[in-house]
């Protein structure tokens, strides 16, 4: 997988750069969004379905081939749980739409959501416990399909509302349980904390299961968990010596920034994406 991840990336792009547009999509509807990577010669680009949506499918195609920017992320698919009976199965269809729309898009991987707890239901375990049966549905999809399926760990304090899925070692077991056409994507904000991390990335890394890297960074205070991610090098996350065991685990990718913030939404996008990559450049060598 991690050969897969380098070669969608064009060879004549040196650059190994992929921007998520949810960086800055306040700012940017897709086309400019699209347009402004091109602009800057980055390597490729992760995409929301919400914002094909909103400028429409056959627009996005196009933008996109004439761009000749590789699509990395698809997000995404899910939630997949935190629903009942008839609210279940029809989540599970439009995961199953979702799948295919990454693939329609050439997507590297799609972004798989869990979803948190069900309102009321205290169960965190059994909903641990059944997380494997559900996605390998989805995951025998996938690779009908033709694309990745990305398992991202979130942050522990998003459990309640966002995702069970909350450590690298707990997306490792499910990966190794599931088999191939799963992985993990490994974001900055979500497991710097973790004490095995490094052992983490590196046994992700043995499986050939390491699909992409995001990066941003951990602020000091964080006034909001989901709306205040930080600029690479404004926080307090070692995001070299992490990239340093990713590499030294195999991944062969590029560096991807997602960076969810009230504060960078509010800046002028062009300021936003040009500080994104000088941060990169000089943090990761991209
Ligand atoms: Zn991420």
């Amino acid at each position: 997988m991690p050969e897969r991840t380098e070669a969608i990336i064009r060879p004549d792009v040196a650059c190994r750069l992929v921007m998520n547009h949810a960086t800055v999509r306040e700012t940017m509807d897709m086309a400019a969004f699209v347009d402004a990577c091109a602009r800057r010669d980055l390597a490729g680009v992760s995409i929301w379905g919400e914002e094909i949506d909103r400028i429409g499918e056959d627009r996005a195609h196009r933008i996109l081939k004439d761009s000749g920017l590789a699509v990395l992320g698809y997000n995404r698919a899910g939630p997949v749980i935190g629903a009942a009976g008839a609210q279940a199965a029809s989540r599970l269809d439009a995961a199953r739409r979702e799948i295919e729309r990454a693939a329609r898009f050439g997507a590297d991987h799609v972004m798989l959501f869990t979803g948190g707890l069900p309102a009321g239901d205290k169960d965190l375990g059994a909903h641990r416990a059944r997380l494997g049966e559900m996605l390998a549905g989805l995951l025998d999809h996938a690779r009908a399909c033709g694309v990745g399926l990305a398992l991202e760990p979130l942050h522990p304090m998003l459990c309640g509302d966002r995702t069970i899925l909350t450590s690298l070692g707990d997306a490792n077991d499910l990966c190794d349980r599931l088999g191939p056409g799963v992985g993990v994507v490994v974001d900055v904000y979500h497991v710097w904390w973790d004490a095995r991390l490094e052992h983490e990335i590196a046994r992700a890394g043995a499986a050939g299961r390491i699909l992409g890297f995001h990066v941003n960074d951990w602020l000091v205070p964080t006034r909001d968990i989901l709306r205040d991610r930080g600029m690479m090098g404004d926080g307090i996350i070692d995001l070299a010596g992490i990239w340093r065991q990713v590499r030294m685990a195999g991944f062969g990718g590029p560096v991807e920034v997602e960076i969810f913030s009230d504060a960078w939404a509010g800046r002028e996008p062009d300021e936003v994406l040009d500080t994104a990559i000088e941060r990169c450049r000089s943090i990761f060598a991209v």
